[in-house]
């Protein structure tokens, strides 16, 4: 009897470590997640600020604050013609088009904007990298 108390209250000893580690590691976890949450939400704030300033810079280029980034905006000028570019290259490929006054995606046989009416003139997909050459018009020397 005296072994398996022994036995038993060794156990429970080992089970309240284990136990409290297991408690302890998820405490740090919860904190981890909360700390990555935080730092994903001051990401979110500078985010904005950054984009107001940015918006201030595309209303008005003089303006002070604005002129400061000026290589920033810079660069997300060429990053949001980029994205502009990717995605009606997307759109290209599903043969599709979206509507340049509501922005709904469609097929590109559709003259007419299925959700608004509005008829379509479409941005063409500019081809950055394959330059065309009219085999007709190098040939007129
Ligand atoms: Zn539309």
């Amino acid at each position: 009897m005296d072994f398996l108390n022994k036995l038993g209250k060794k156990f429970s000893e080992t089970y309240n470590i284990a136990s409290e580690k297991t408690t302890k590691l998820a405490k740090e976890t919860k904190l981890k997640i909360k700390i990555a949450d935080t730092r994903e939400n001051m990401k979110m704030e500078y985010m904005k600020i950054g984009e107001a300033i940015y918006k201030k810079y595309l209303n008005n280029r003089d303006d002070n604050i604005a002129l400061q980034f000026i290589t920033e905006f810079k660069a997300i000028d060429k990053a949001m013609e980029s994205i502009k570019n990717a995605e009606s290259e997307i759109l290209y490929l599903k043969n599709r088009k979206k509507c340049s006054k509501c922005g709904e995606e469609f097929e590109e046989e559709f003259e007419f904007c299925p959700n608004c009416g509005s008829k379509n003139q479409v941005d063409d997909i500019k081809v950055f990298d394959a330059e065309i050459v009219n085999p007709e018009e190098s040939n007129k020397d």
